[in-house]
């Protein structure tokens, strides 16, 4: 069969057909570009010299039968990413659009040292000041001290949600670090859909998310099937509809504090 048969010829051969006309390397290059919608790069990877990849490929997205195997092989994926399937699809938007820092963060707050007075250890409460000296006396009684006695010289109300002291002794400014997990309950649906649960861990709390980066891959390969097999277009396709997607994304983290 000749390669210069329309690509109304071609739509119905099926793809034992096709294939008896395609070269290994045609062959190749169909499978690559079905995956990585680049014409110049799956021409390469296929075996063509790198002068003349680009060349190579546009004159094959031109060829009738090479585009009916590579509708051909897109439609197998559809088919096993079971498109049908339309709440997994939203899902994967849900996860792409979430901004993880509406499920946790990582803040900087104030040390014990950092507004205490003239930059001495704050305590929290009266009782937790007395939970320590009561502690430090017991060890003392029992001649087992080895540590200072703990004094309330920089007074109470020690909040690590103040901002660090410039002029801190201790920290020097730079305050001290701490996760902050929002409460799930109010979560967005991105938010919802990217949060995985916790796990109580002897180092604190692990937080699970979801994988941003495949569920990406996902949609990316997906958007991919409904284009025609044209590198350029294809490509700004994908570009609009996942900048389309991240503008309609989560709304920025509520600032609550604990
Ligand atoms: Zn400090």
């Amino acid at each position: 069969m000749s390669e210069q048969k329309t690509e109304r010829d071609v739509d119905s051969l099926s793809e034992e057909d096709v294939l008896e006309h395609l070269n290994p390397r045609q062959q190749l290059f169909c499978k690559l570009y079905a995956e990585n919608y680049n014409a110049s790069k799956s021409a390469r990877l296929s075996g063509y010299s790198a002068k003349t990849a680009q060349r190579i490929g546009s004159e094959n997205l031109s060829k009738p039968l090479i585009l009916r195997y590579v509708r051909i092989l897109r439609n197998r994926r559809a088919a096993e990413l079971d498109l049908s399937d339309a709440d997994l699809i939203a899902t994967w938007a849900l996860i792409v659009t979430a901004d993880p820092s509406e499920v946790v963060e990582y803040r900087r707050g104030a040390c014990r040292y950092c507004h205490g007075t003239n930059h001495a250890y704050k305590w929290i409460t009266p009782r937790e000041f007395e939970k320590a000296h009561g502690d430090y006396m017991l060890l003392c009684n029992a001649k087992q001290a080895a540590s200072i006695e703990p004094l309330d010289q920089g007074g109470f109300g020690y909040k690590r949600t103040l901002g660090p002291h410039p002029e801190c002794t201790e920290c020097d400014g730079m305050g001290q670090g701490f996760q902050y997990l929002h409460d799930t309950r109010t979560l967005s649906p991105q938010g919802k859909a990217l949060y995985r649960g916790t796990q109580t861990t002897k180092d604190g709390i692990k937080v699970f998310l979801a994988d941003q980066e495949k569920a990406l891959e996902q949609l990316s390969k997906i958007n991919g099937i409904y284009d025609q097999p044209d590198a350029g277009k294809t490509a700004s396709a994908i570009g609009t509809w996942l900048n389309d997607l991240r503008a309609r994304g989560s709304k920025p983290p509520v600032k609550s504090d604990p």
